[in-house]
């Protein structure tokens, strides 16, 4: 909605003259421009969070491989998967850089998956790091939406 700073009738976007008194629109319509852009760019900073949450999985996943050899809770083979997967992670993050929606989509798929099979696998599984799933799980959703929000905004708005 562009208001006219003259009369304050309310046209319709993309026009360039108030239809009520004919004053040039283009003032006003800069400013909504520049309120558009900046309230698409909160959106996108809160999509490229999730990038910290991938980063995370994918150093934890790295530690835990370490740290689960010394300690023989797993062996090479199991290393090899847990360390597979943080390299996964690790290409997501990468990934998040240009299509932060897209890598966020991917990361909660393969996150939750990773999950429930070691939960089917073993049931006292499912409270291990139980504040950490929930947090990456989170961000990760709060991700996808913003995403999903700024796509519609841009697309609503006409903005590239
Ligand atoms: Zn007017």
């Amino acid at each position: 909605m562009l208001t006219c700073s003259q009369c304050l009738h309310a046209n319709a976007r993309g026009l360039k003259f108030c239809e009520n008194c004919g004053c040039s629109l283009a003032k006003v319509a800069e400013a909504e421009r520049i309120a558009d852009e900046s309230e698409a760019e909160v959106m996108l900073l809160e999509v490229k969070k999730a990038r910290g949450a991938i980063g995370l999985v994918a150093i934890l996943q790295t530690l835990f491989a370490g740290i689960w050899l010394v300690t023989d809770v797993i062996d090479t083979t199991g290393m090899v998967v847990v360390l597979g997967l943080g390299a996964v992670f690790g290409g997501l993050w990468v990934w998040c850089k240009s299509n932060p929606l897209a890598a966020s989509i991917v990361a909660l798929l393969l996150f939750a998956t990773m999950h429930l099979a070691d939960a089917i696998a073993d049931p006292s599984t499912i409270t291990n790091g139980v504040l950490l799933k929930i947090f990456v799980v989170v961000v990760l959703v709060r991700a996808i939406s913003a995403g999903l929000k700024h796509r519609e905004f841009v697309r609503e708005r006409g903005m590239a």
